[in-house]
């Protein structure tokens, strides 16, 4: 079974709640890029105040400070077997970093999982959390551009994975545990 995946999706496709499901089944930690970055806005740190500069609107935090934070997580021991990375890489300069974090751990990418859902249903459960959670990022503009900068810069990266063979594409309506049962039949028919 596989254990060094990135999850994809545009923001509401169910990335978070996915790859929490996976890791505990397969094992390995879900490392979010945007629960640290929330972590740490929370907490006050310098980073934090940093990223909440770029996440507040929507917009993307600076390559240079989300790189090395995840190349800080990943190296870390909990992620020596494996892990599930959610929301990163997200534009092509964190995908040709991320394949040198791991080239540097001596490893590489098993597969990327790709969540596909349309931009009503996006919305649609976007303000329902929006209203559950409220989410400093979660204001109609903010979605919008979230949703924006994902068709613009991040959705093209599966093409790039897809010609690497590395592509597993899921339907992301349904059921959550629908859902999960298809990424594992994807991942078990890729293997
Ligand atoms: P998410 O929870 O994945 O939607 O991330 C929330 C916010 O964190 C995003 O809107 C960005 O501002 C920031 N963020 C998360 N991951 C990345 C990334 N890979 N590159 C740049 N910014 C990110």
């Amino acid at each position: 079974m596989s254990e060094r995946l990135v999850i994809m999706g545009p923001q509401g496709a169910g990335k978070g709640t996915q790859a929490a499901r996976l890791a505990e089944h397969l094992g390995v930690p879900a490392i979010s890029t945007g629960d640290i970055f929330r972590a740490n806005i929370k907490g006050g740190t310098e980073l934090g105040l940093l990223a909440q500069s770029y996440t507040s609107k929507g917009e993307l935090v600076p390559d240079e400070v989300t790189n090395a934070m995840v190349r800080d997580r990943v190296g870390q021991d909990d992620a020596a077997g494996g892990f599930i990375l959610d929301g990163y890489p997200r534009n092509a300069a964190q995908v040709v970093e991320l394949d040198a974090i791991l080239a540097d751990l001596g490893t590489g990418l098993d597969h990327v999982v790709e969540l596909t859902a349309e931009r009503p249903e996006l919305l649609a459960r976007l303000r329902k959390r929006a209203e559950i959670e409220g989410r400093e990022d979660d204001t109609e503009e903010t979605i919008a551009r979230r949703l924006d900068i994902y068709d613009e810069q991040t959705a093209p990266l599966t093409s790039a994975y897809a010609e690497r063979g590395l592509l597993v594409r899921v339907d992301g309506i349904g059921q959550v545990d629908e859902v999960t049962d298809r990424v594992l039949a994807g991942l078990a028919a890729a293997d």
